[in-house]
């Protein structure tokens, strides 16, 4: 296996950090030759001390010298760069194999893309790129050839499950459809009148996985597997009647393929995203991930049941932005990011999340979506509409 150079997009959070670790494993498979973070300047230039990496970027340009300043500090010799640019830089770079990109929202959209213009080998975290660029990001990477290997548990799972051939078409394959499984989140069994008390901090805490705090909001509120619908779609070029949700509380089996013939294949596993990751950047081969071994003689109670779309309104206005198409996913995504950070700041309480997003959805005309500059313009409008609505919450 020839050592592949990897540039890490967000290298500071939850799935930078994990990558990090799988890669300090396998050193002789791997070397980190750029990383990126929003603002940890600090955890940043310690990454790039500890992995030696030739650039490091900061996405906000006023950081830039406090970088420098922080990368001597910690002896280690990367470049540096900033703002969209930099992460341009580290995603499209001659000399990087790999791009992860694991970025969280529609922040890692143009460093994503990037990586795809340029042909890289994509380790997607970032579903947000996907979910509201999905057809032109597609065609993107068609024409790059570039790789798109799915991180996401659950579409990792499923990539596992399918035939190699699965390109040529679901049903081709034979495939009747695929089955993505949710942990329910912190309030599975929470009455939906005490959603409006739910705190930032209940809902950052997930029973079975730690991520970072948006995404853990998303689960909490269902929306993580509304958003995990739609990278479905695209990834795997199903049709929406093709794609179901299964909630399984003890996050062991990541997901599910039914075929024809009444097979039903399953990836399981520890719930450690570094199992994914690795999967990723081994492909087709297999590494050693760090990972706790699965213990099944001590789980007597793997159980499945349907979502309950009443309390948790955030997965039905997904599969709705998914059968409308064009820029519906787009005001679905940016509505809900503006919501999130609104509830983590106390500005909406964690029902006025899916309100905010049903009402924005509701206000918004679906229209075409041609390139990136057509999903941009409407991410920018979804965001005001919702900051008018975040601003009249209390009005
Ligand atoms: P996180 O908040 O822990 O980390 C986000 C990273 O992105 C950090 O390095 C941060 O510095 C960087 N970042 C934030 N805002 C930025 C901006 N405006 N510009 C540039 N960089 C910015 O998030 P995470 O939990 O690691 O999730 C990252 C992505 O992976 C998300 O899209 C999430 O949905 C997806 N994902 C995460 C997990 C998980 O277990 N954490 C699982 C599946 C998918
Ligand atoms: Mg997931």
């Amino acid at each position: 296996m020839k050592r592949e150079n990897v540039s890490i997009l967000g290298s500071t959070g939850s799935i930078g950090e994990s990558t990090l670790d799988v890669i300090g494993r396998n050193p002789d498979h791997f070397r980190v030759v750029a990383l990126s973070a929003n603002r940890n300047i600090d955890k940043l230039a310690e990454q790039c001390a500890r992995f030696d990496a030739a650039l490091a970027v900061t996405a906000d340009p006023s950081l830039e010298q406090d970088l420098s300043n922080a990368l001597k500090q910690a002896g280690a010799r990367a470049e540096v760069l900033s703002g969209d640019a930099g992460l341009k830089e580290a995603a499209g770079m001659a000399e990087t194999d790999i791009v992860m990109a694991a970025i969280v929202g529609a922040a890692g959209l143009q460093s994503t893309f990037e990586a795809a213009r340029c042909g890289k080998k994509i380790l997607l975290a970032n579903k947000e790129s996907l979910v509201i660029a999905g057809e032109v990001f597609i065609a993107e990477a068609k024409r790059s050839q570039a790789r798109i290997l799915p991180v996401d548990s659950e579409h990792n799972a499923i990539f596992q499950a399918l035939p190699q051939d699965f390109e040529q078409g679901l049903s081709a394959a034979g495939v009747e459809k695929i089955i993505l499984t949710a942990s329910g989140g912190p309030f599975r069994d929470l009455p939906a009148e005490q959603f409006s008390e739910v705190t930032p901090e209940q809902a950052c805490n997930h029973p079975n996985w730690s991520m970072g705090r948006k995404i853990s909001v998303d689960s909490a509120t269902l929306m993580n597997k509304g958003l995990e619908v739609i990278e479905a779609h695209w990834l795997f070029n199903a049709h929406p009647d093709q794609i179901e949700v299964l909630v399984h509380p003890q996050s062991i089996v990541h997901s599910m393929v039914a075929y024809r013939d009444g097979s039903v294949l399953a990836q399981m596993g520890t719930p450690d995203m570094r199992t994914p990751i690795a999967h990723a950047l081994a492909w087709p081969r297999r590494i050693e991930a760090g990972v706790e071994r699965l213990n099944l003689a001590l789980m007597n109670d793997l159980s499945f049941e349907q979502p309950d779309l009443a309390r948790f309104p955030c997965l039905g206005l997904a599969f709705q932005a998914m059968r409308s198409g064009a820029s519906a996913p787009v005001t679905l995504n940016a509505a809900n990011e503006v919501a999130v950070d609104a509830f983590l700041d106390g500005r909406i309480g964690f029902d006025g999340i899916a309100r905010l997003v049903g009402d924005v959805m509701e206000r918004t005309a679906v229209a075409g979506v041609q390139n990136l500059d057509d999903v941009l313009e409407h991410d920018r409008q979804a965001r005001q509409t919702a900051n008018e609505w975040v601003a009249n919450f209390y009005g």
